[in-house]
């Protein structure tokens, strides 16, 4: 079942609203669906099937079935690399209705969409096909009478979970390393907004893997999400989404002993010293939390500020914001920040900051809603002041265009401050001395440090969080970690 779709930029497209099992589209087996809304018109866009769990026993079946099946199981890594470069290949191709689906359905602007998820979803998986035929073991020498060798063995069907944030960005992120290690996948989209993925999905079949490897799933969380982790037939979960989640997800996945990725959330520090090209700093730390509505797990939602230069650095921020943070429709060139993905998110960003008013902080500009005619999840980019730690805007992932910018005295104090957290994701530090600038970077407690930068991962290297923004890593060598096991065979030489 397919609509056709047209976005206010002149793309048109057929929309598929189906769960994509064995390279189908089907419907709910109880005919259910998840409206999903335009947040910038808040008008529904369409109604695809929601997964019951029913529908997941299905899909992890197939998944099962395509796992040994020899269409999958007997390709070498080489011919899986070819079937993702040419899945990377349909995704560029098709960049500029993937785009446009994530501009109506998530809000994010078809700019970033299209000239930022895109390609890295393309790099990504073009980077795992280059890692699909170096998936092999080591020989050891164990003495005269044996011959022993390893082997990386894909662990089979894997469940993965996905926010709704960088839908086109995940799919190339999950799929990359499993497909590459000769996995089978159900993967599970945001319920927020699913279409993109569910375009994708099309893409896959063009592509021509076999029916079952890929299977993607729209759903809700507690119902589909929990059916598929629970599930006896999935050998392994990648999330990505929030520590609330992530920690049900590993209580649910307990049951089977199943290994989990874990991808939460952040409350990214960033550090400004006095001896730092303010400038530089003020473009960084601007994008690094407004961008994409604030909606990133690695936003530098705290920005602490040396004393000698806060005044200085809020003046610049105040410049930066208003000049750069251009709200409106994510197709227009000129804007930079488009609606929230949804009514909940909106009125959770509005809560928090009605919540730092009550607590005493102080809304330094912003603060407010900002539709367009009566209509759109737009927030006023948000500054705060005055904030103390035990504020919830300071302690609490808001994941919206708020930023709390608290003074600091020595680097002592500062480490102190940033450390501070339950989380551990990523972390930036803006200093012109080199010895700082590592010595922060050594003490800062997160997966990812940025000196004179703010988050911007490159898919070569490690992306993943320590304490309670999560357990293990995407991106680089070590993403491929989850997607198989080491095997151990020994050839006995005295028969
Ligand atoms: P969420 O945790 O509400 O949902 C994420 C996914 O989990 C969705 O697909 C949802 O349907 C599913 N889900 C919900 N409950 C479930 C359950 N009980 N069992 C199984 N699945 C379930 O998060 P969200 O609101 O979609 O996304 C925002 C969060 O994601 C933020 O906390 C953000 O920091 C985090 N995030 C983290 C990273 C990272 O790489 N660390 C990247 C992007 C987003």
């Amino acid at each position: 079942m397919e609509v056709m779709l047209k976005a206010p930029n002149g793309t048109k497209w057929s929309q598929p609203l189906g769960l994509f099992i064995n390279n189908k589209f089907v419907n709910s087996s109880e005919g259910k669906t998840i409206p999903t809304i335009n947040p910038t018109t808040e008008e529904e866009i369409c109604a695809p099937q929601a997964a019951t769990a029913a529908d997941i026993d299905t899909a992890v079946q197939a998944a099962r079935t395509a796992f040994k099946h020899p269409s999958w199981a007997n390709l070498t890594g080489r011919e899986r690399a070819v079937l993702m470069h040419k899945l990377a290949n349909l995704i560029s191709q098709h960049g500029d209705v993937l785009a446009a689906i994530d501009a109506i359905d998530n809000g994010k602007t078809f700019a970033t969409a299209k000239h930022f998820e895109v390609p890295w979803a393309v790099e990504v998986l073009r980077y795992y096909a280059g890692w699909a035929d170096k998936m092999y073991g080591q020989t050891a020498d164990c003495g005269p009478d044996r011959v022993a060798y390893t082997v990386k063995a894909p662990v089979g069907v894997v469940a993965q979970i996905i926010p709704w944030n960088m839908n086109i960005g995940f799919v190339g992120m999950k799929l990359g390393p499993a497909i590459a290690c000769g996995n089978a996948v159900v993967l599970k989209a945001s319920e927020a907004c699913p279409l993109s993925v569910l375009y994708i999905a099309k893409l896959v079949k063009e592509a021509g893997f076999p029916p079952g490897v890929v299977n993607f799933v729209n759903g809700y969380g507690g119902d589909a999400g929990a059916a598929l982790v629970s599930h006896p037939g999935v050998d392994k979960v990648s999330f990505t989404g929030s520590t609330e989640t992530g920690k049900a997800i590993m209580r649910l996945a307990a049951a089977t002993l199943k290994g989990v990725t874990l991808e939460t959330g952040g409350k990214t520090p960033a550090i400004v010293f006095e001896d730092a090209d303010l400038d530089n700093a003020v473009m960084w730390t601007h994008r690094g939390v407004m961008a994409y509505s604030g909606q990133m797990c690695f936003a530098n939602s705290r920005v602490l500020v040396q004393e000698g230069v806060y005044d200085a650095f809020l003046a610049k921020f105040k410049e930066q914001v208003s000049q750069v943070s251009v709200l409106g429709d994510p197709f227009e060139k000129t804007t930079f920040q488009g609606p929230q993905v949804s009514r909940v998110q909106y009125e959770k960003i509005l809560g928090y900051i009605r919540g730092a008013r009550e607590e005493g902080a102080t809304v330094f500009m912003g603060g407010e809603p900002a539709a367009f005619d009566g209509k759109g999840f737009f927030v006023q980019p948000t500054v705060f002041t005055d904030v103390k730690p035990g504020m919830k805007i300071y302690r609490e992932e808001i994941f919206g265009p708020c930023v709390a910018v608290v003074p600091f005295k020595t680097e002592e104090d500062a480490l102190e401050m940033a450390n501070d957290t339950a989380y551990g994701l990523s972390s930036c530090v803006f200093t012109s001395s080199i010895a700082r600038a590592h010595r922060v970077a050594n003490g800062f407690e997160a997966g990812q440090v940025y000196i004179n930068s703010s988050s911007t991962p490159d898919i070569r290297l490690p992306f993943g969080g320590t304490k309670q923004s999560g357990i293990g890593a995407e991106n680089g060598e070590a993403g491929l970690l989850p997607y198989y096991y080491t095997k151990s065979i020994y050839i006995n030489l005295k028969v």
